[in-house]
Order: C-alpha cells, then sequence, then structure tokens
C-alpha cells in the first residue's frame, strides 16, 4: 500500500517524462535519430499507459481485500485488540466488544489494564511492556475482571515495527484452566491417598493402581497393570459372594462392603473397599475404581473390644451382658417359633470355702476346669454363660422335647461327681441347678431370670447336687422319670419285666389266628407301670434294645409253643420302636439265628412299626424291613390314622398288616366320616394286597360294623385285655 504512491503514476507525471524525453531528443538535432526516438518515444508512451493500466486494477483489488479483511478482522471467532504502547485499547473486533460487554465507542481509548483482575493487573503490565520491548510474539495468561469466577484468558500479542502499537489476540482458557487444575487436583488425591486404588478396564483388567496400592498389596505397578482384577482374589469367599458383587455392578454400577483379599507374599487381609463404574458415552461402562484399605487390625482390635465387654476373661463363657442379651434374643425366637425354651442356673456348692482355704488362684482353676466339663454336657445350640463368681447360666432353646433338659442337667450333675485336682488338693465340687421353662413358668427375661433362681435355691435347699424345676408339677415328673431311669435298669434282671399277649381275632371266623406281645413293668413298689410311660425312658437310655431282645426271646418261646399245641400257622406281633431301628448294636441277625434255632419260620412273628418311621426314609431302615421281609417275618403298620396316614408310602414299603387305630375305631357310627373313612381305608389297603387289624375293639357295635366295611382281623377289650400267656392259652382253649 506504501508503495503504491511509488509505481503508479499520474498522467501528468507521463506527460512530464515524455516532454523530457522530446528535449533530449533536439539536443540530438539529427533527423534520421530524431525519428527513431519520436518511435521509440511512442512504444514507451503505450508502456507506460498498460503499465498505468494494471497499477490501477492492483489498486482495486487490493482496496477490495483490505475491506475484506477488515471485515475478517471483525468477525474473528477470537477477540481482536489494538493497543497502543501506553496500554490504551486503539481498535477492537466484536468479539472483543464481547469479552469485555461493552460497545466499541466505549473501549476505544480505554486503559486495556482495567479490565484485567486485580491481582493480575502487574502481571499483565509486564506483559505489555515486553511486547513493546522485545521481538516477535508474546504470549501470557491472565484472570480476566469478570462477574464469572476464574475467568482465564490466554494472549498473544505483537508490536509493529515501530513500537507504537500491537496486535493482541484474546482466547476464553477457563474451562481448560479448570480442567487442568481438576486433573492435578485428582492426581495429587491419586497418589498422596492411604487408601488404595485401582482402576481396570471393561475386560476386568487393571490398568492403573496408586502407590498406597503397592503398598497394601505388595505388587507394584508394573506387576498389577495388565493382570485380572482377580488378582488379589483370597480363598476366603464363596462364588455366591463374588456373583453378588458383581450383580450389585451391573444393577447400579455400585459395590461397598467387606472382602478378604491375599497379599502378593500370601498373606490374606481384610479389606474395606468400594468400586465404582464409569460410563462411556454410550452408557456401557468402561472402568470400574476400587478403593480398599486395610481393616484386618481394626476388626482384631474391635473384636478385642467387643471380647472385653462380652466374654468373661476367665473361662471364655460369655459374661452378664452377653448372656443377657442372648436370652433375650432366645426368648424372641421361641416366641418366634411357638417352641419352648429352658433356662437354668447352676451354682457351685460350698465354692466360696474352696476359695478361702486354698486360695483365690485355685478357685479360679475350679471355675476353668468346671467351665470345661459343663461344656462337655451341653448341645452345640446351647449357651453357657457366667454371669459371675461362681454362678453359671444355661440357655436351651428350640425345644423340641423336654426330655433333653433332664438329660443335659443330669449329666452335668454326673460331670462335676468327679474329683478335681487343685495342685497337691483333692476336692469335691457339685452343683445345684434350678431350671425355668419359657413360657411355662414366665413369658419374659426378668421373669425367667427370677423363677430359674428361685429353682437353684429349692435345689440347694432340697441338699444340692440335683437340679430342681421351678414348677412343682415338672419337678414331680422329672422325679418320677429320674427314679424310673434308674429302676428300669435293674428290671430286666430283677426279672420284673414280663409278657403280656392280647388277641387278634380273626373276624370273619371269631378265631385267634394272631396275638400282641406288650411289655409289662411289674415295680416291686409302684405296681404295674404300662409301657406308654416306661419305653420312651427305655429309648433314651439305650435299654430298649436289650428289652426288645428279651421281649423277642420270650415271644419266639411263646409262638413256638402255640403253634406246636394250637395253631401251626400262629403268629405274634412284636412291636418295635424307631430307636431301636436307628440303634446299630440291634442286632436282627441274632433275631433270625434265634428263629432258625428254635426250628421256626419267619412268618411266626409280625413286626409293628410307626408310620414315622417310614416318613423318616432313611436307608438304615428300609434296609431293616427288607431284611425282615427276606427272613419271611411280617410286617405290620400300628396306629393307622393318627398321624399322616399317607396311603402313598405304603406301597413303597412291604407292608403285611394295617392296624387301624383304637381312637378312630372308638368314634365308628353308621353313617358317620369315620365310618366313610374307615371303610375307604379298608378297601385301599385291599386293592395294595394288606389285610387290616382294627385296635380297641370295645363294642358289639364296632365289631358289627367293622366286619361290613369289610375288617379282617379285631383286637380289643372286646375280646380280651391283655393277659399273661398263662391266661392267653386259656382263651384259646375256650375257642
Ligand atoms: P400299641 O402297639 O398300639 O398297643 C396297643 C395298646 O392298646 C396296648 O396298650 C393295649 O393294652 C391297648 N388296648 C388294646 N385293646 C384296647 C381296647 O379295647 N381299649 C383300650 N382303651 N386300649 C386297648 P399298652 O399295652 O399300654 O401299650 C402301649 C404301647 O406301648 C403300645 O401301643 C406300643 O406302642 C408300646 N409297646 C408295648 N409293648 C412294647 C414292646 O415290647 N416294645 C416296644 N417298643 N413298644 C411296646
Ligand atoms: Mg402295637
Ligand atoms: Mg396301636
Amino acid at each position: 500500500m506504501k508503495n503504491r504512491n511509488d509505481t503508479i503514476c499520474t498522467k501528468a507525471e507521463l506527460r512530464h517524462r515524455a516532454e523530457l524525453q522530446l528535449a533530449e531528443i533536439a539536443e540530438h538535432k539529427s533527423t534520421q535519430s530524431q525519428d527513431r526516438l519520436l518511435h521509440e518515444l511512442q512504444v514507451h508512451q503505450i508502456e507506460l499507459e498498460m503499465q498505468n493500466e494494471a497499477l490501477r486494477e492492483a489498486a482495486v483489488s487490493a482496496e477490495q481485500a483490505l475491506e475484506h479483511y477488515a471485515e475478517l478482522f471483525d468477525f474473528a471467532p477470537i477477540a481482536y485488540f489494538t493497543l497502543v504502547n501506553d496500554g490504551s485499547i486503539q481498535q477492537t473486533n466484536f468479539n472483543g466488544e464481547q469479552l469485555l460487554g461493552l460497545e466499541r465507542s466505549k473501549i476505544i481509548g480505554r486503559q486495556f489494564a482495567h479490565f484485567v483482575a486485580d491481582d493480575h493487573r502487574p502481571l499483565f503490565n509486564r506483559f505489555l511492556k515486553d511486547v513493546f520491548t522485545h521481538d516477535g510474539k508474546q504470549r501470557c495468561e491472565i484472570i480476566f475482571a469478570s462477574s464469572e469466577k476464574n475467568h482465564w484468558l490466554a494472549i498473544d500479542a505483537i508490536a509493529d515495527s515501530k513500537g507504537v502499537t500491537c496486535l493482541v489476540a484474546m482466547v476464553d482458557i477457563s474451562t481448560h484452566k479448570r480442567n487442568e487444575q481438576e486433573l492435578q487436583l485428582a492426581a495429587t488425591v491419586y497418589l498422596a491417598i492411604e487408601e488404595a486404588i485401582m482402576v481396570s478396564d471393561n475386560n476386568n483388567q487393571v490398568i492403573a493402581i496408586n502407590p498406597a496400592f503397592t503398598k497394601l498389596t505388595g505388587y507394584s505397578s508394573a506387576e498389577a497393570v495388565g493382570q485380572p482384577t482377580s488378582l488379589l482374589k483370597s480363598s476366603r469367599q464363596d462364588e455366591a459372594f463374588f456373583q453378588s458383587i458383581w450383580q450389585s455392578l451391573n444393577q447400579t454400577g455400585q459395590w461397598q462392603g467387606e472382602i478378604w483379599n491375599r497379599r502378593k507374599n500370601g498373606e490374606e487381609f481384610l479389606a474395606r473397599l468400594s468400586i465404582s463404574t464409569v460410563y462411556g458415552q454410550d452408557g456401557q461402562p468402561i472402568r470400574r475404581v476400587g478403593m480398599s484399605s486395610d481393616i484386618t487390625e481394626q476388626r482384631k482390635s474391635e473384636e478385642i473390644i467387643r471380647r472385653q465387654a462380652n466374654i468373661d476373661p476367665l473361662t471364655g463363657l460369655p459374661n452378664r451382658r452377653l448372656f443377657l442379651d442372648r436370652l433375650q434374643r432366645a426368648i424372641n425366637k421361641s416366641h418366634r417359633g411357638h417352641q419352648k425354651l429352658a433356662l437354668m442356673f447352676l451354682d457351685l456348692d460350698h465354692f466360696k470355702d474352696i476359695n478361702d482355704t486354698l486360695g483365690h488362684d485355685m478357685g479360679d482353676r475350679l471355675l476353668q476346669e468346671t467351665t470345661q466339663r459343663l461344656s462337655s454336657c451341653i448341645r452345640e445350640t446351647d449357651t453357657l454363660a457366667r454371669p459371675g463368681g461362681d454362678e453359671f447360666t444355661l440357655i436351651m432353646g428350640e425345644l423340641n422335647e423336654l426330655n433333653s433338659i433332664e438329660r443335659v442337667a443330669q449329666a452335668m450333675l454326673k460331670a462335676m461327681t468327679k474329683p478335681f485336682q487343685l495342685k497337691n488338693e483333692r476336692c469335691y465340687v457339685s452343683v445345684s441347678i434350678g431350671i425355668a421353662l419359657y413360657p411355662d413358668d414366665a413369658d419374659n427375661l426378668e421373669g425367667l431370670l427370677k423363677k430359674a433362681d428361685q429353682a437353684m435355691y429349692a435345689a440347694k435347699n432340697l441338699g444340692r447336687s440335683r437340679f430342681c424345676y421351678f414348677t412343682p408339677a415338672m419337678q414331680q415328673a422329672a422325679e418320677n422319670r429320674l427314679w424310673l431311669t434308674n429302676d428300669l435298669r435293674h428290671a430286666l434282671a430283677d426279672r420284673q419285666i414280663w409278657v403280656a399277649y392280647q388277641p387278634i381275632v380273626e373276624l370273619a371266623t371269631g378265631e385267634i389266628r394272631k396275638a400282641e406281645a406288650l411289655v409289662r413293668w411289674q415295680h416291686p413298689i409302684r405296681g404295674l407301670i404300662n409301657p406308654d410311660e416306661f419305653i420312651p425312658i427305655a429309648e433314651e437310655t439305650g435299654l430298649i434294645t436289650e428289652i426288645g431282645t428279651w421281649v423277642f426271646h420270650q415271644v419266639a418261646e411263646q409262638v413256638s409253643s402255640w403253634r406246636m399245641h394250637h395253631h401251626a400257622q400262629f403268629q405274634i406281633s412284636i412291636n418295635k420302636s424307631p430307636a431301636q431301628f436307628h440303634n446299630n448294636s440291634d442286632k436282627m441277625l441274632d433275631w433270625f439265628e434265634h428263629l432258625k434255632r428254635l426250628d421256626l419260620p419267619g412268618g411266626c412273628i409280625a413286626v409293628e412299626i410307626t408310620e414315622g418311621l417310614l416318613l423318616d426314609g432313611s436307608r438304615t431302615v428300609s434296609d431293616k424291613l427288607l431284611a425282615f421281609k427276606d427272613a419271611g417275618m411280617q410286617t405290620s403298620l400300628d396306629d393307622f390314622g393318627t398321624g399322616y396316614s399317607s396311603l402313598s408310602y405304603l406301597k413303597k414299603y412291604h407292608i403285611d398288616f394295617l392296624k387301624i387305630d383304637r381312637d378312630f375305631v372308638s368314634n365308628l357310627r353308621t353313617g358317620s366320616t369315620d365310618m366313610a373313612l374307615c371303610e375307604a381305608i379298608i378297601q385301599m389297603a385291599h386293592v395294595l394286597g394288606m389285610k387290616v387289624i382294627a385296635e380297641g375293639v370295645e363294642t358289639e357295635e364296632q365289631l358289627a360294623l367293622l366286619l361290613k366295611a369289610g375288617c379282617d382281623y379285631g383286637q380289643g377289650y372286646l375280646f380280651s385285655k391283655p393277659v399273661t400267656a398263662k391266661e392267653f392259652e386259656k382263651l384259646l382253649t375256650q375257642i
């Protein structure tokens, strides 16, 4: 542009140049040379005119370009300013106006520094000075004075050659700055945080770890990166546990919890772990970030604190606090399950004497030894505690049968009868036990504690080394059972046990073809004791096997005699309780051998079993039943109609007789539901190839109804009560 005036000539200038050349020609004064000169002059003039035209066109397009660039400058997407070297604004574009938020007229002439944040103003002034004193482009980043917090600008500036003005370009870098700061912060946290961080990709491969991870696990970054995330997996948790983690991650992207991990050196540690998921734009997980810390020590100290608060340090048993907590829980559980619960209070007899004479050390030893002895008597589910001093408590929850209470109490009393060896001293210490039952004696914690305590004092008053129930009736029953148990042990040897026989009559003919053997106990003081009373005790004590075998031997002899003298097909049935089936010392083979010795076929005996045994479904039971069948013995299903009365399993086992329970028979009336049911049972049994025996037939009416219903056999007081063998023989001869 500057050269434009130098190169483009006006017409006047051209004419002036031509006149100069003509004057030069006149000086030559030669015609020939004048013509040649004139010609050259004309050519030159034409050239000059052409040149002039080209220059004019160039001037026009330069003008257009200038306008074009001015527009570009104005509409440029970044803010441009021209600043004078005193810092005032000479020129700006639209973006500049927008940046400063003012019209151009209000910007021009103002100091640019005015728009810079106060604390960045010195920086800007220094920068402006650099622009005019240094060659080339200068750059700086400053914070702009604006309502927006931390509004960062990047400024590029270059001065003109004369050093009067400079062109300034500005870009808003606030977002970039923020990201940069956040990244910096994240990186600092990542490196400095005490929690171990593991980042994995969507293939569950480790892609980054932090120094804390290395510190915790022993794996360096080089060792961990590229490994599967299961790198730390220990064997302490099963697949179901990991599946639940994945389920949570897939559903919520998060998981938090405690996990046992393994360090590089193989050591296992408990970690508190939280996993979160980073999702890509398509909503698919791209990263998982796991943060964990070792809580093994923390858990150990928590456990120590918990133990100190709840455990008696001397015996390791729950202390009073934990005992009360457990008792409340047990009460709640029993309440929900409608079950009974027993609370026992145990107090060592004359413990104080030992403490006083042998010293506290020995007293402590005694308490420890007592703990061991008592613990060996209880069930796994029971809670033995030491609330204090020489007092122990036992919570027995989920009681299905009350007999287990006495069994445990007896066992504990017995365990205490052995002498205690305390250094050189041998001493005897017994225990008094008080028992209270929930909900029978009390339906709350306080009440139960009180009743158990009272029962314990009752035991002490009765002479120590015994147990006592809170309820007198329970106490009476317990004493009875205790008494029976002791006496039953000698009953067989003392010949107090004998067998009664009750006829089983073939209804169609009225003939006695069978008998049921029913055991009796003739007690020297208490008189005749029925099996309902002593069989459960015999089962509990295991004496049932011995009694059962004895009954079998009696029956075998009896049946041999009756077969010989009365009826060749005579059969006697023997009751066999489930306890005998489950007891391995019950030797069936001996039974079969015994029959062989007496030259008797298996069919002379029928074994009566109950439904419960079949429902049990165990292998031992089915094997034993099969063995009976193989030996030719028959099987009767006793008390049918009182239990599950399911005919379906009758097919599964080989049953020969169905004995309809006497409760059922006693309700038989013409047209009653029981009658209809009875008929149905009989028909069904016949279809399945079984014969039916009705128990407890007491009246002619019942007999008539049973006959009508097609019942095969009858047993009951109508025909005869169970009688001695001698009396039974009379019955046989009467017919
Ligand atoms: P069970 O096998 O159902 O025996 C029938 C019971 O009904 C017998 O009672 C019998 O005396 C009684 N009874 C018979 N006819 C009538 C009647 O017309 N009316 C009434 N009201 N009762 C009648 P028992 O002898 O007291 O036997 C009770 C239970 O003891 C037996 O029930 C049986 O389960 C068991 N038992 C008896 N002896 C033995 C044995 O040697 N071993 C085993 N394991 N259990 C036995
Ligand atoms: Mg029976
Ligand atoms: Mg029966």
